[in-house]
């Protein structure tokens, strides 16, 4: 297993800059650092500076962007740049995830374009894949994770490989309150690290699970080996939750 623990909060379109500073405020004294636990926010855009002035001095507190356009500059009113997010004080971004996927119809050439200029501009793409509902019941699962690994990765050299924290989100499972079971989960998590060796990852990459994680199942879900650390939506918008959540780090390291 890695020996990293990656909780991953995905707060999509909530906690404005001062619902922000509130959270943190709140949660940063409940969750002392553990070890190997990496505490990863992606709040809204706007939200980010106070994510990070927050989390200065906790090495183990970082933030990321939702979300990024490729190119470094240019007219394409509503998108931030890799640079641009980078100077808010981001490590990292969210690509592919499923409602970029599946409501705004982002592309797997799009994610690939996406993990390409975060890797350049020295940032850690969190690359989310995941099969729909049809799919799944259609034996397609295996197919549809690898094709979207291989489409974003597939010529990135191993180097920047290793910068990069997959998240397998199963789409019937994101806001829905159905979860993936373990072994479920583990069994896909199992078919992507081998598909990362073929890509030529050489060390153990983090592979998240994401899918209606919360309190009560998040434990079953982390004692699988396969299972390197979560992303969270709904479950990672209450401080106190959260708190409970991450501090379950310390049964896993
Ligand atoms: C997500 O947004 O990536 C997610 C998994 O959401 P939820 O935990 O609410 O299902």
């Amino acid at each position: 297993m890695s020996n990293r623990l990656v909780f991953a909060a995905n707060w999509k379109m909530h906690h404005g800059p001062q619902a922000a500073r509130e959270f943190m405020q709140r949660f940063l004294p409940q969750a002392d650092p553990q070890a190997g636990a990496e505490l990863w926010f992606f709040p809204p855009g706007p939200s980010l500076p106070a994510v990070v002035e927050a989390g200065q001095g906790r090495a183990d507190v970082r933030a990321g962007a939702q979300n990024v356009h490729w190119a470094p500059k240019g007219a394409f009113t509503g998108e931030v740049s890799v640079a641009i997010v980078r100077d808010a004080g981001a490590r990292g971004a969210l690509v592919g995830h499923s409602e970029r996927r599946h409501v705004f119809g982002e592309t797997d050439a799009e994610t690939r374009q996406k993990v390409a200029a975060l890797h350049e501009g020295g940032l850690i793409p969190f690359l989310c894949v995941g099969e729909k509902l049809e799919e799944r019941e259609a034996g397609d699962t295996e197919a549809v994770v690898i094709r979207q690994l291989r489409a974003a990765l597939d010529d990135v050299p191993a180097r920047r490989l290793h910068e990069t924290v997959i998240a397998y989100e199963p789409v019937w499972a994101i806001g829905t309150g159905r979860t993936a079971s373990p072994a479920d989960a583990a069994a896909v998590h199992q078919v992507i690290r081998e598909e990362l060796g073929r890509l030529g990852a050489t060390s153990r990459i983090p592979i998240l699970y994401g899918g209606s994680v919360n309190a009560g199942n998040a434990a079953q879900l982390l004692g699988e080996s396969e299972i390197n650390g979560v992303l969270v939506g709904g479950a990672s918008l209450d401080a106190d939750g959260w708190a409970g959540i991450v501090g379950m780090a310390d049964q896993f390291s």
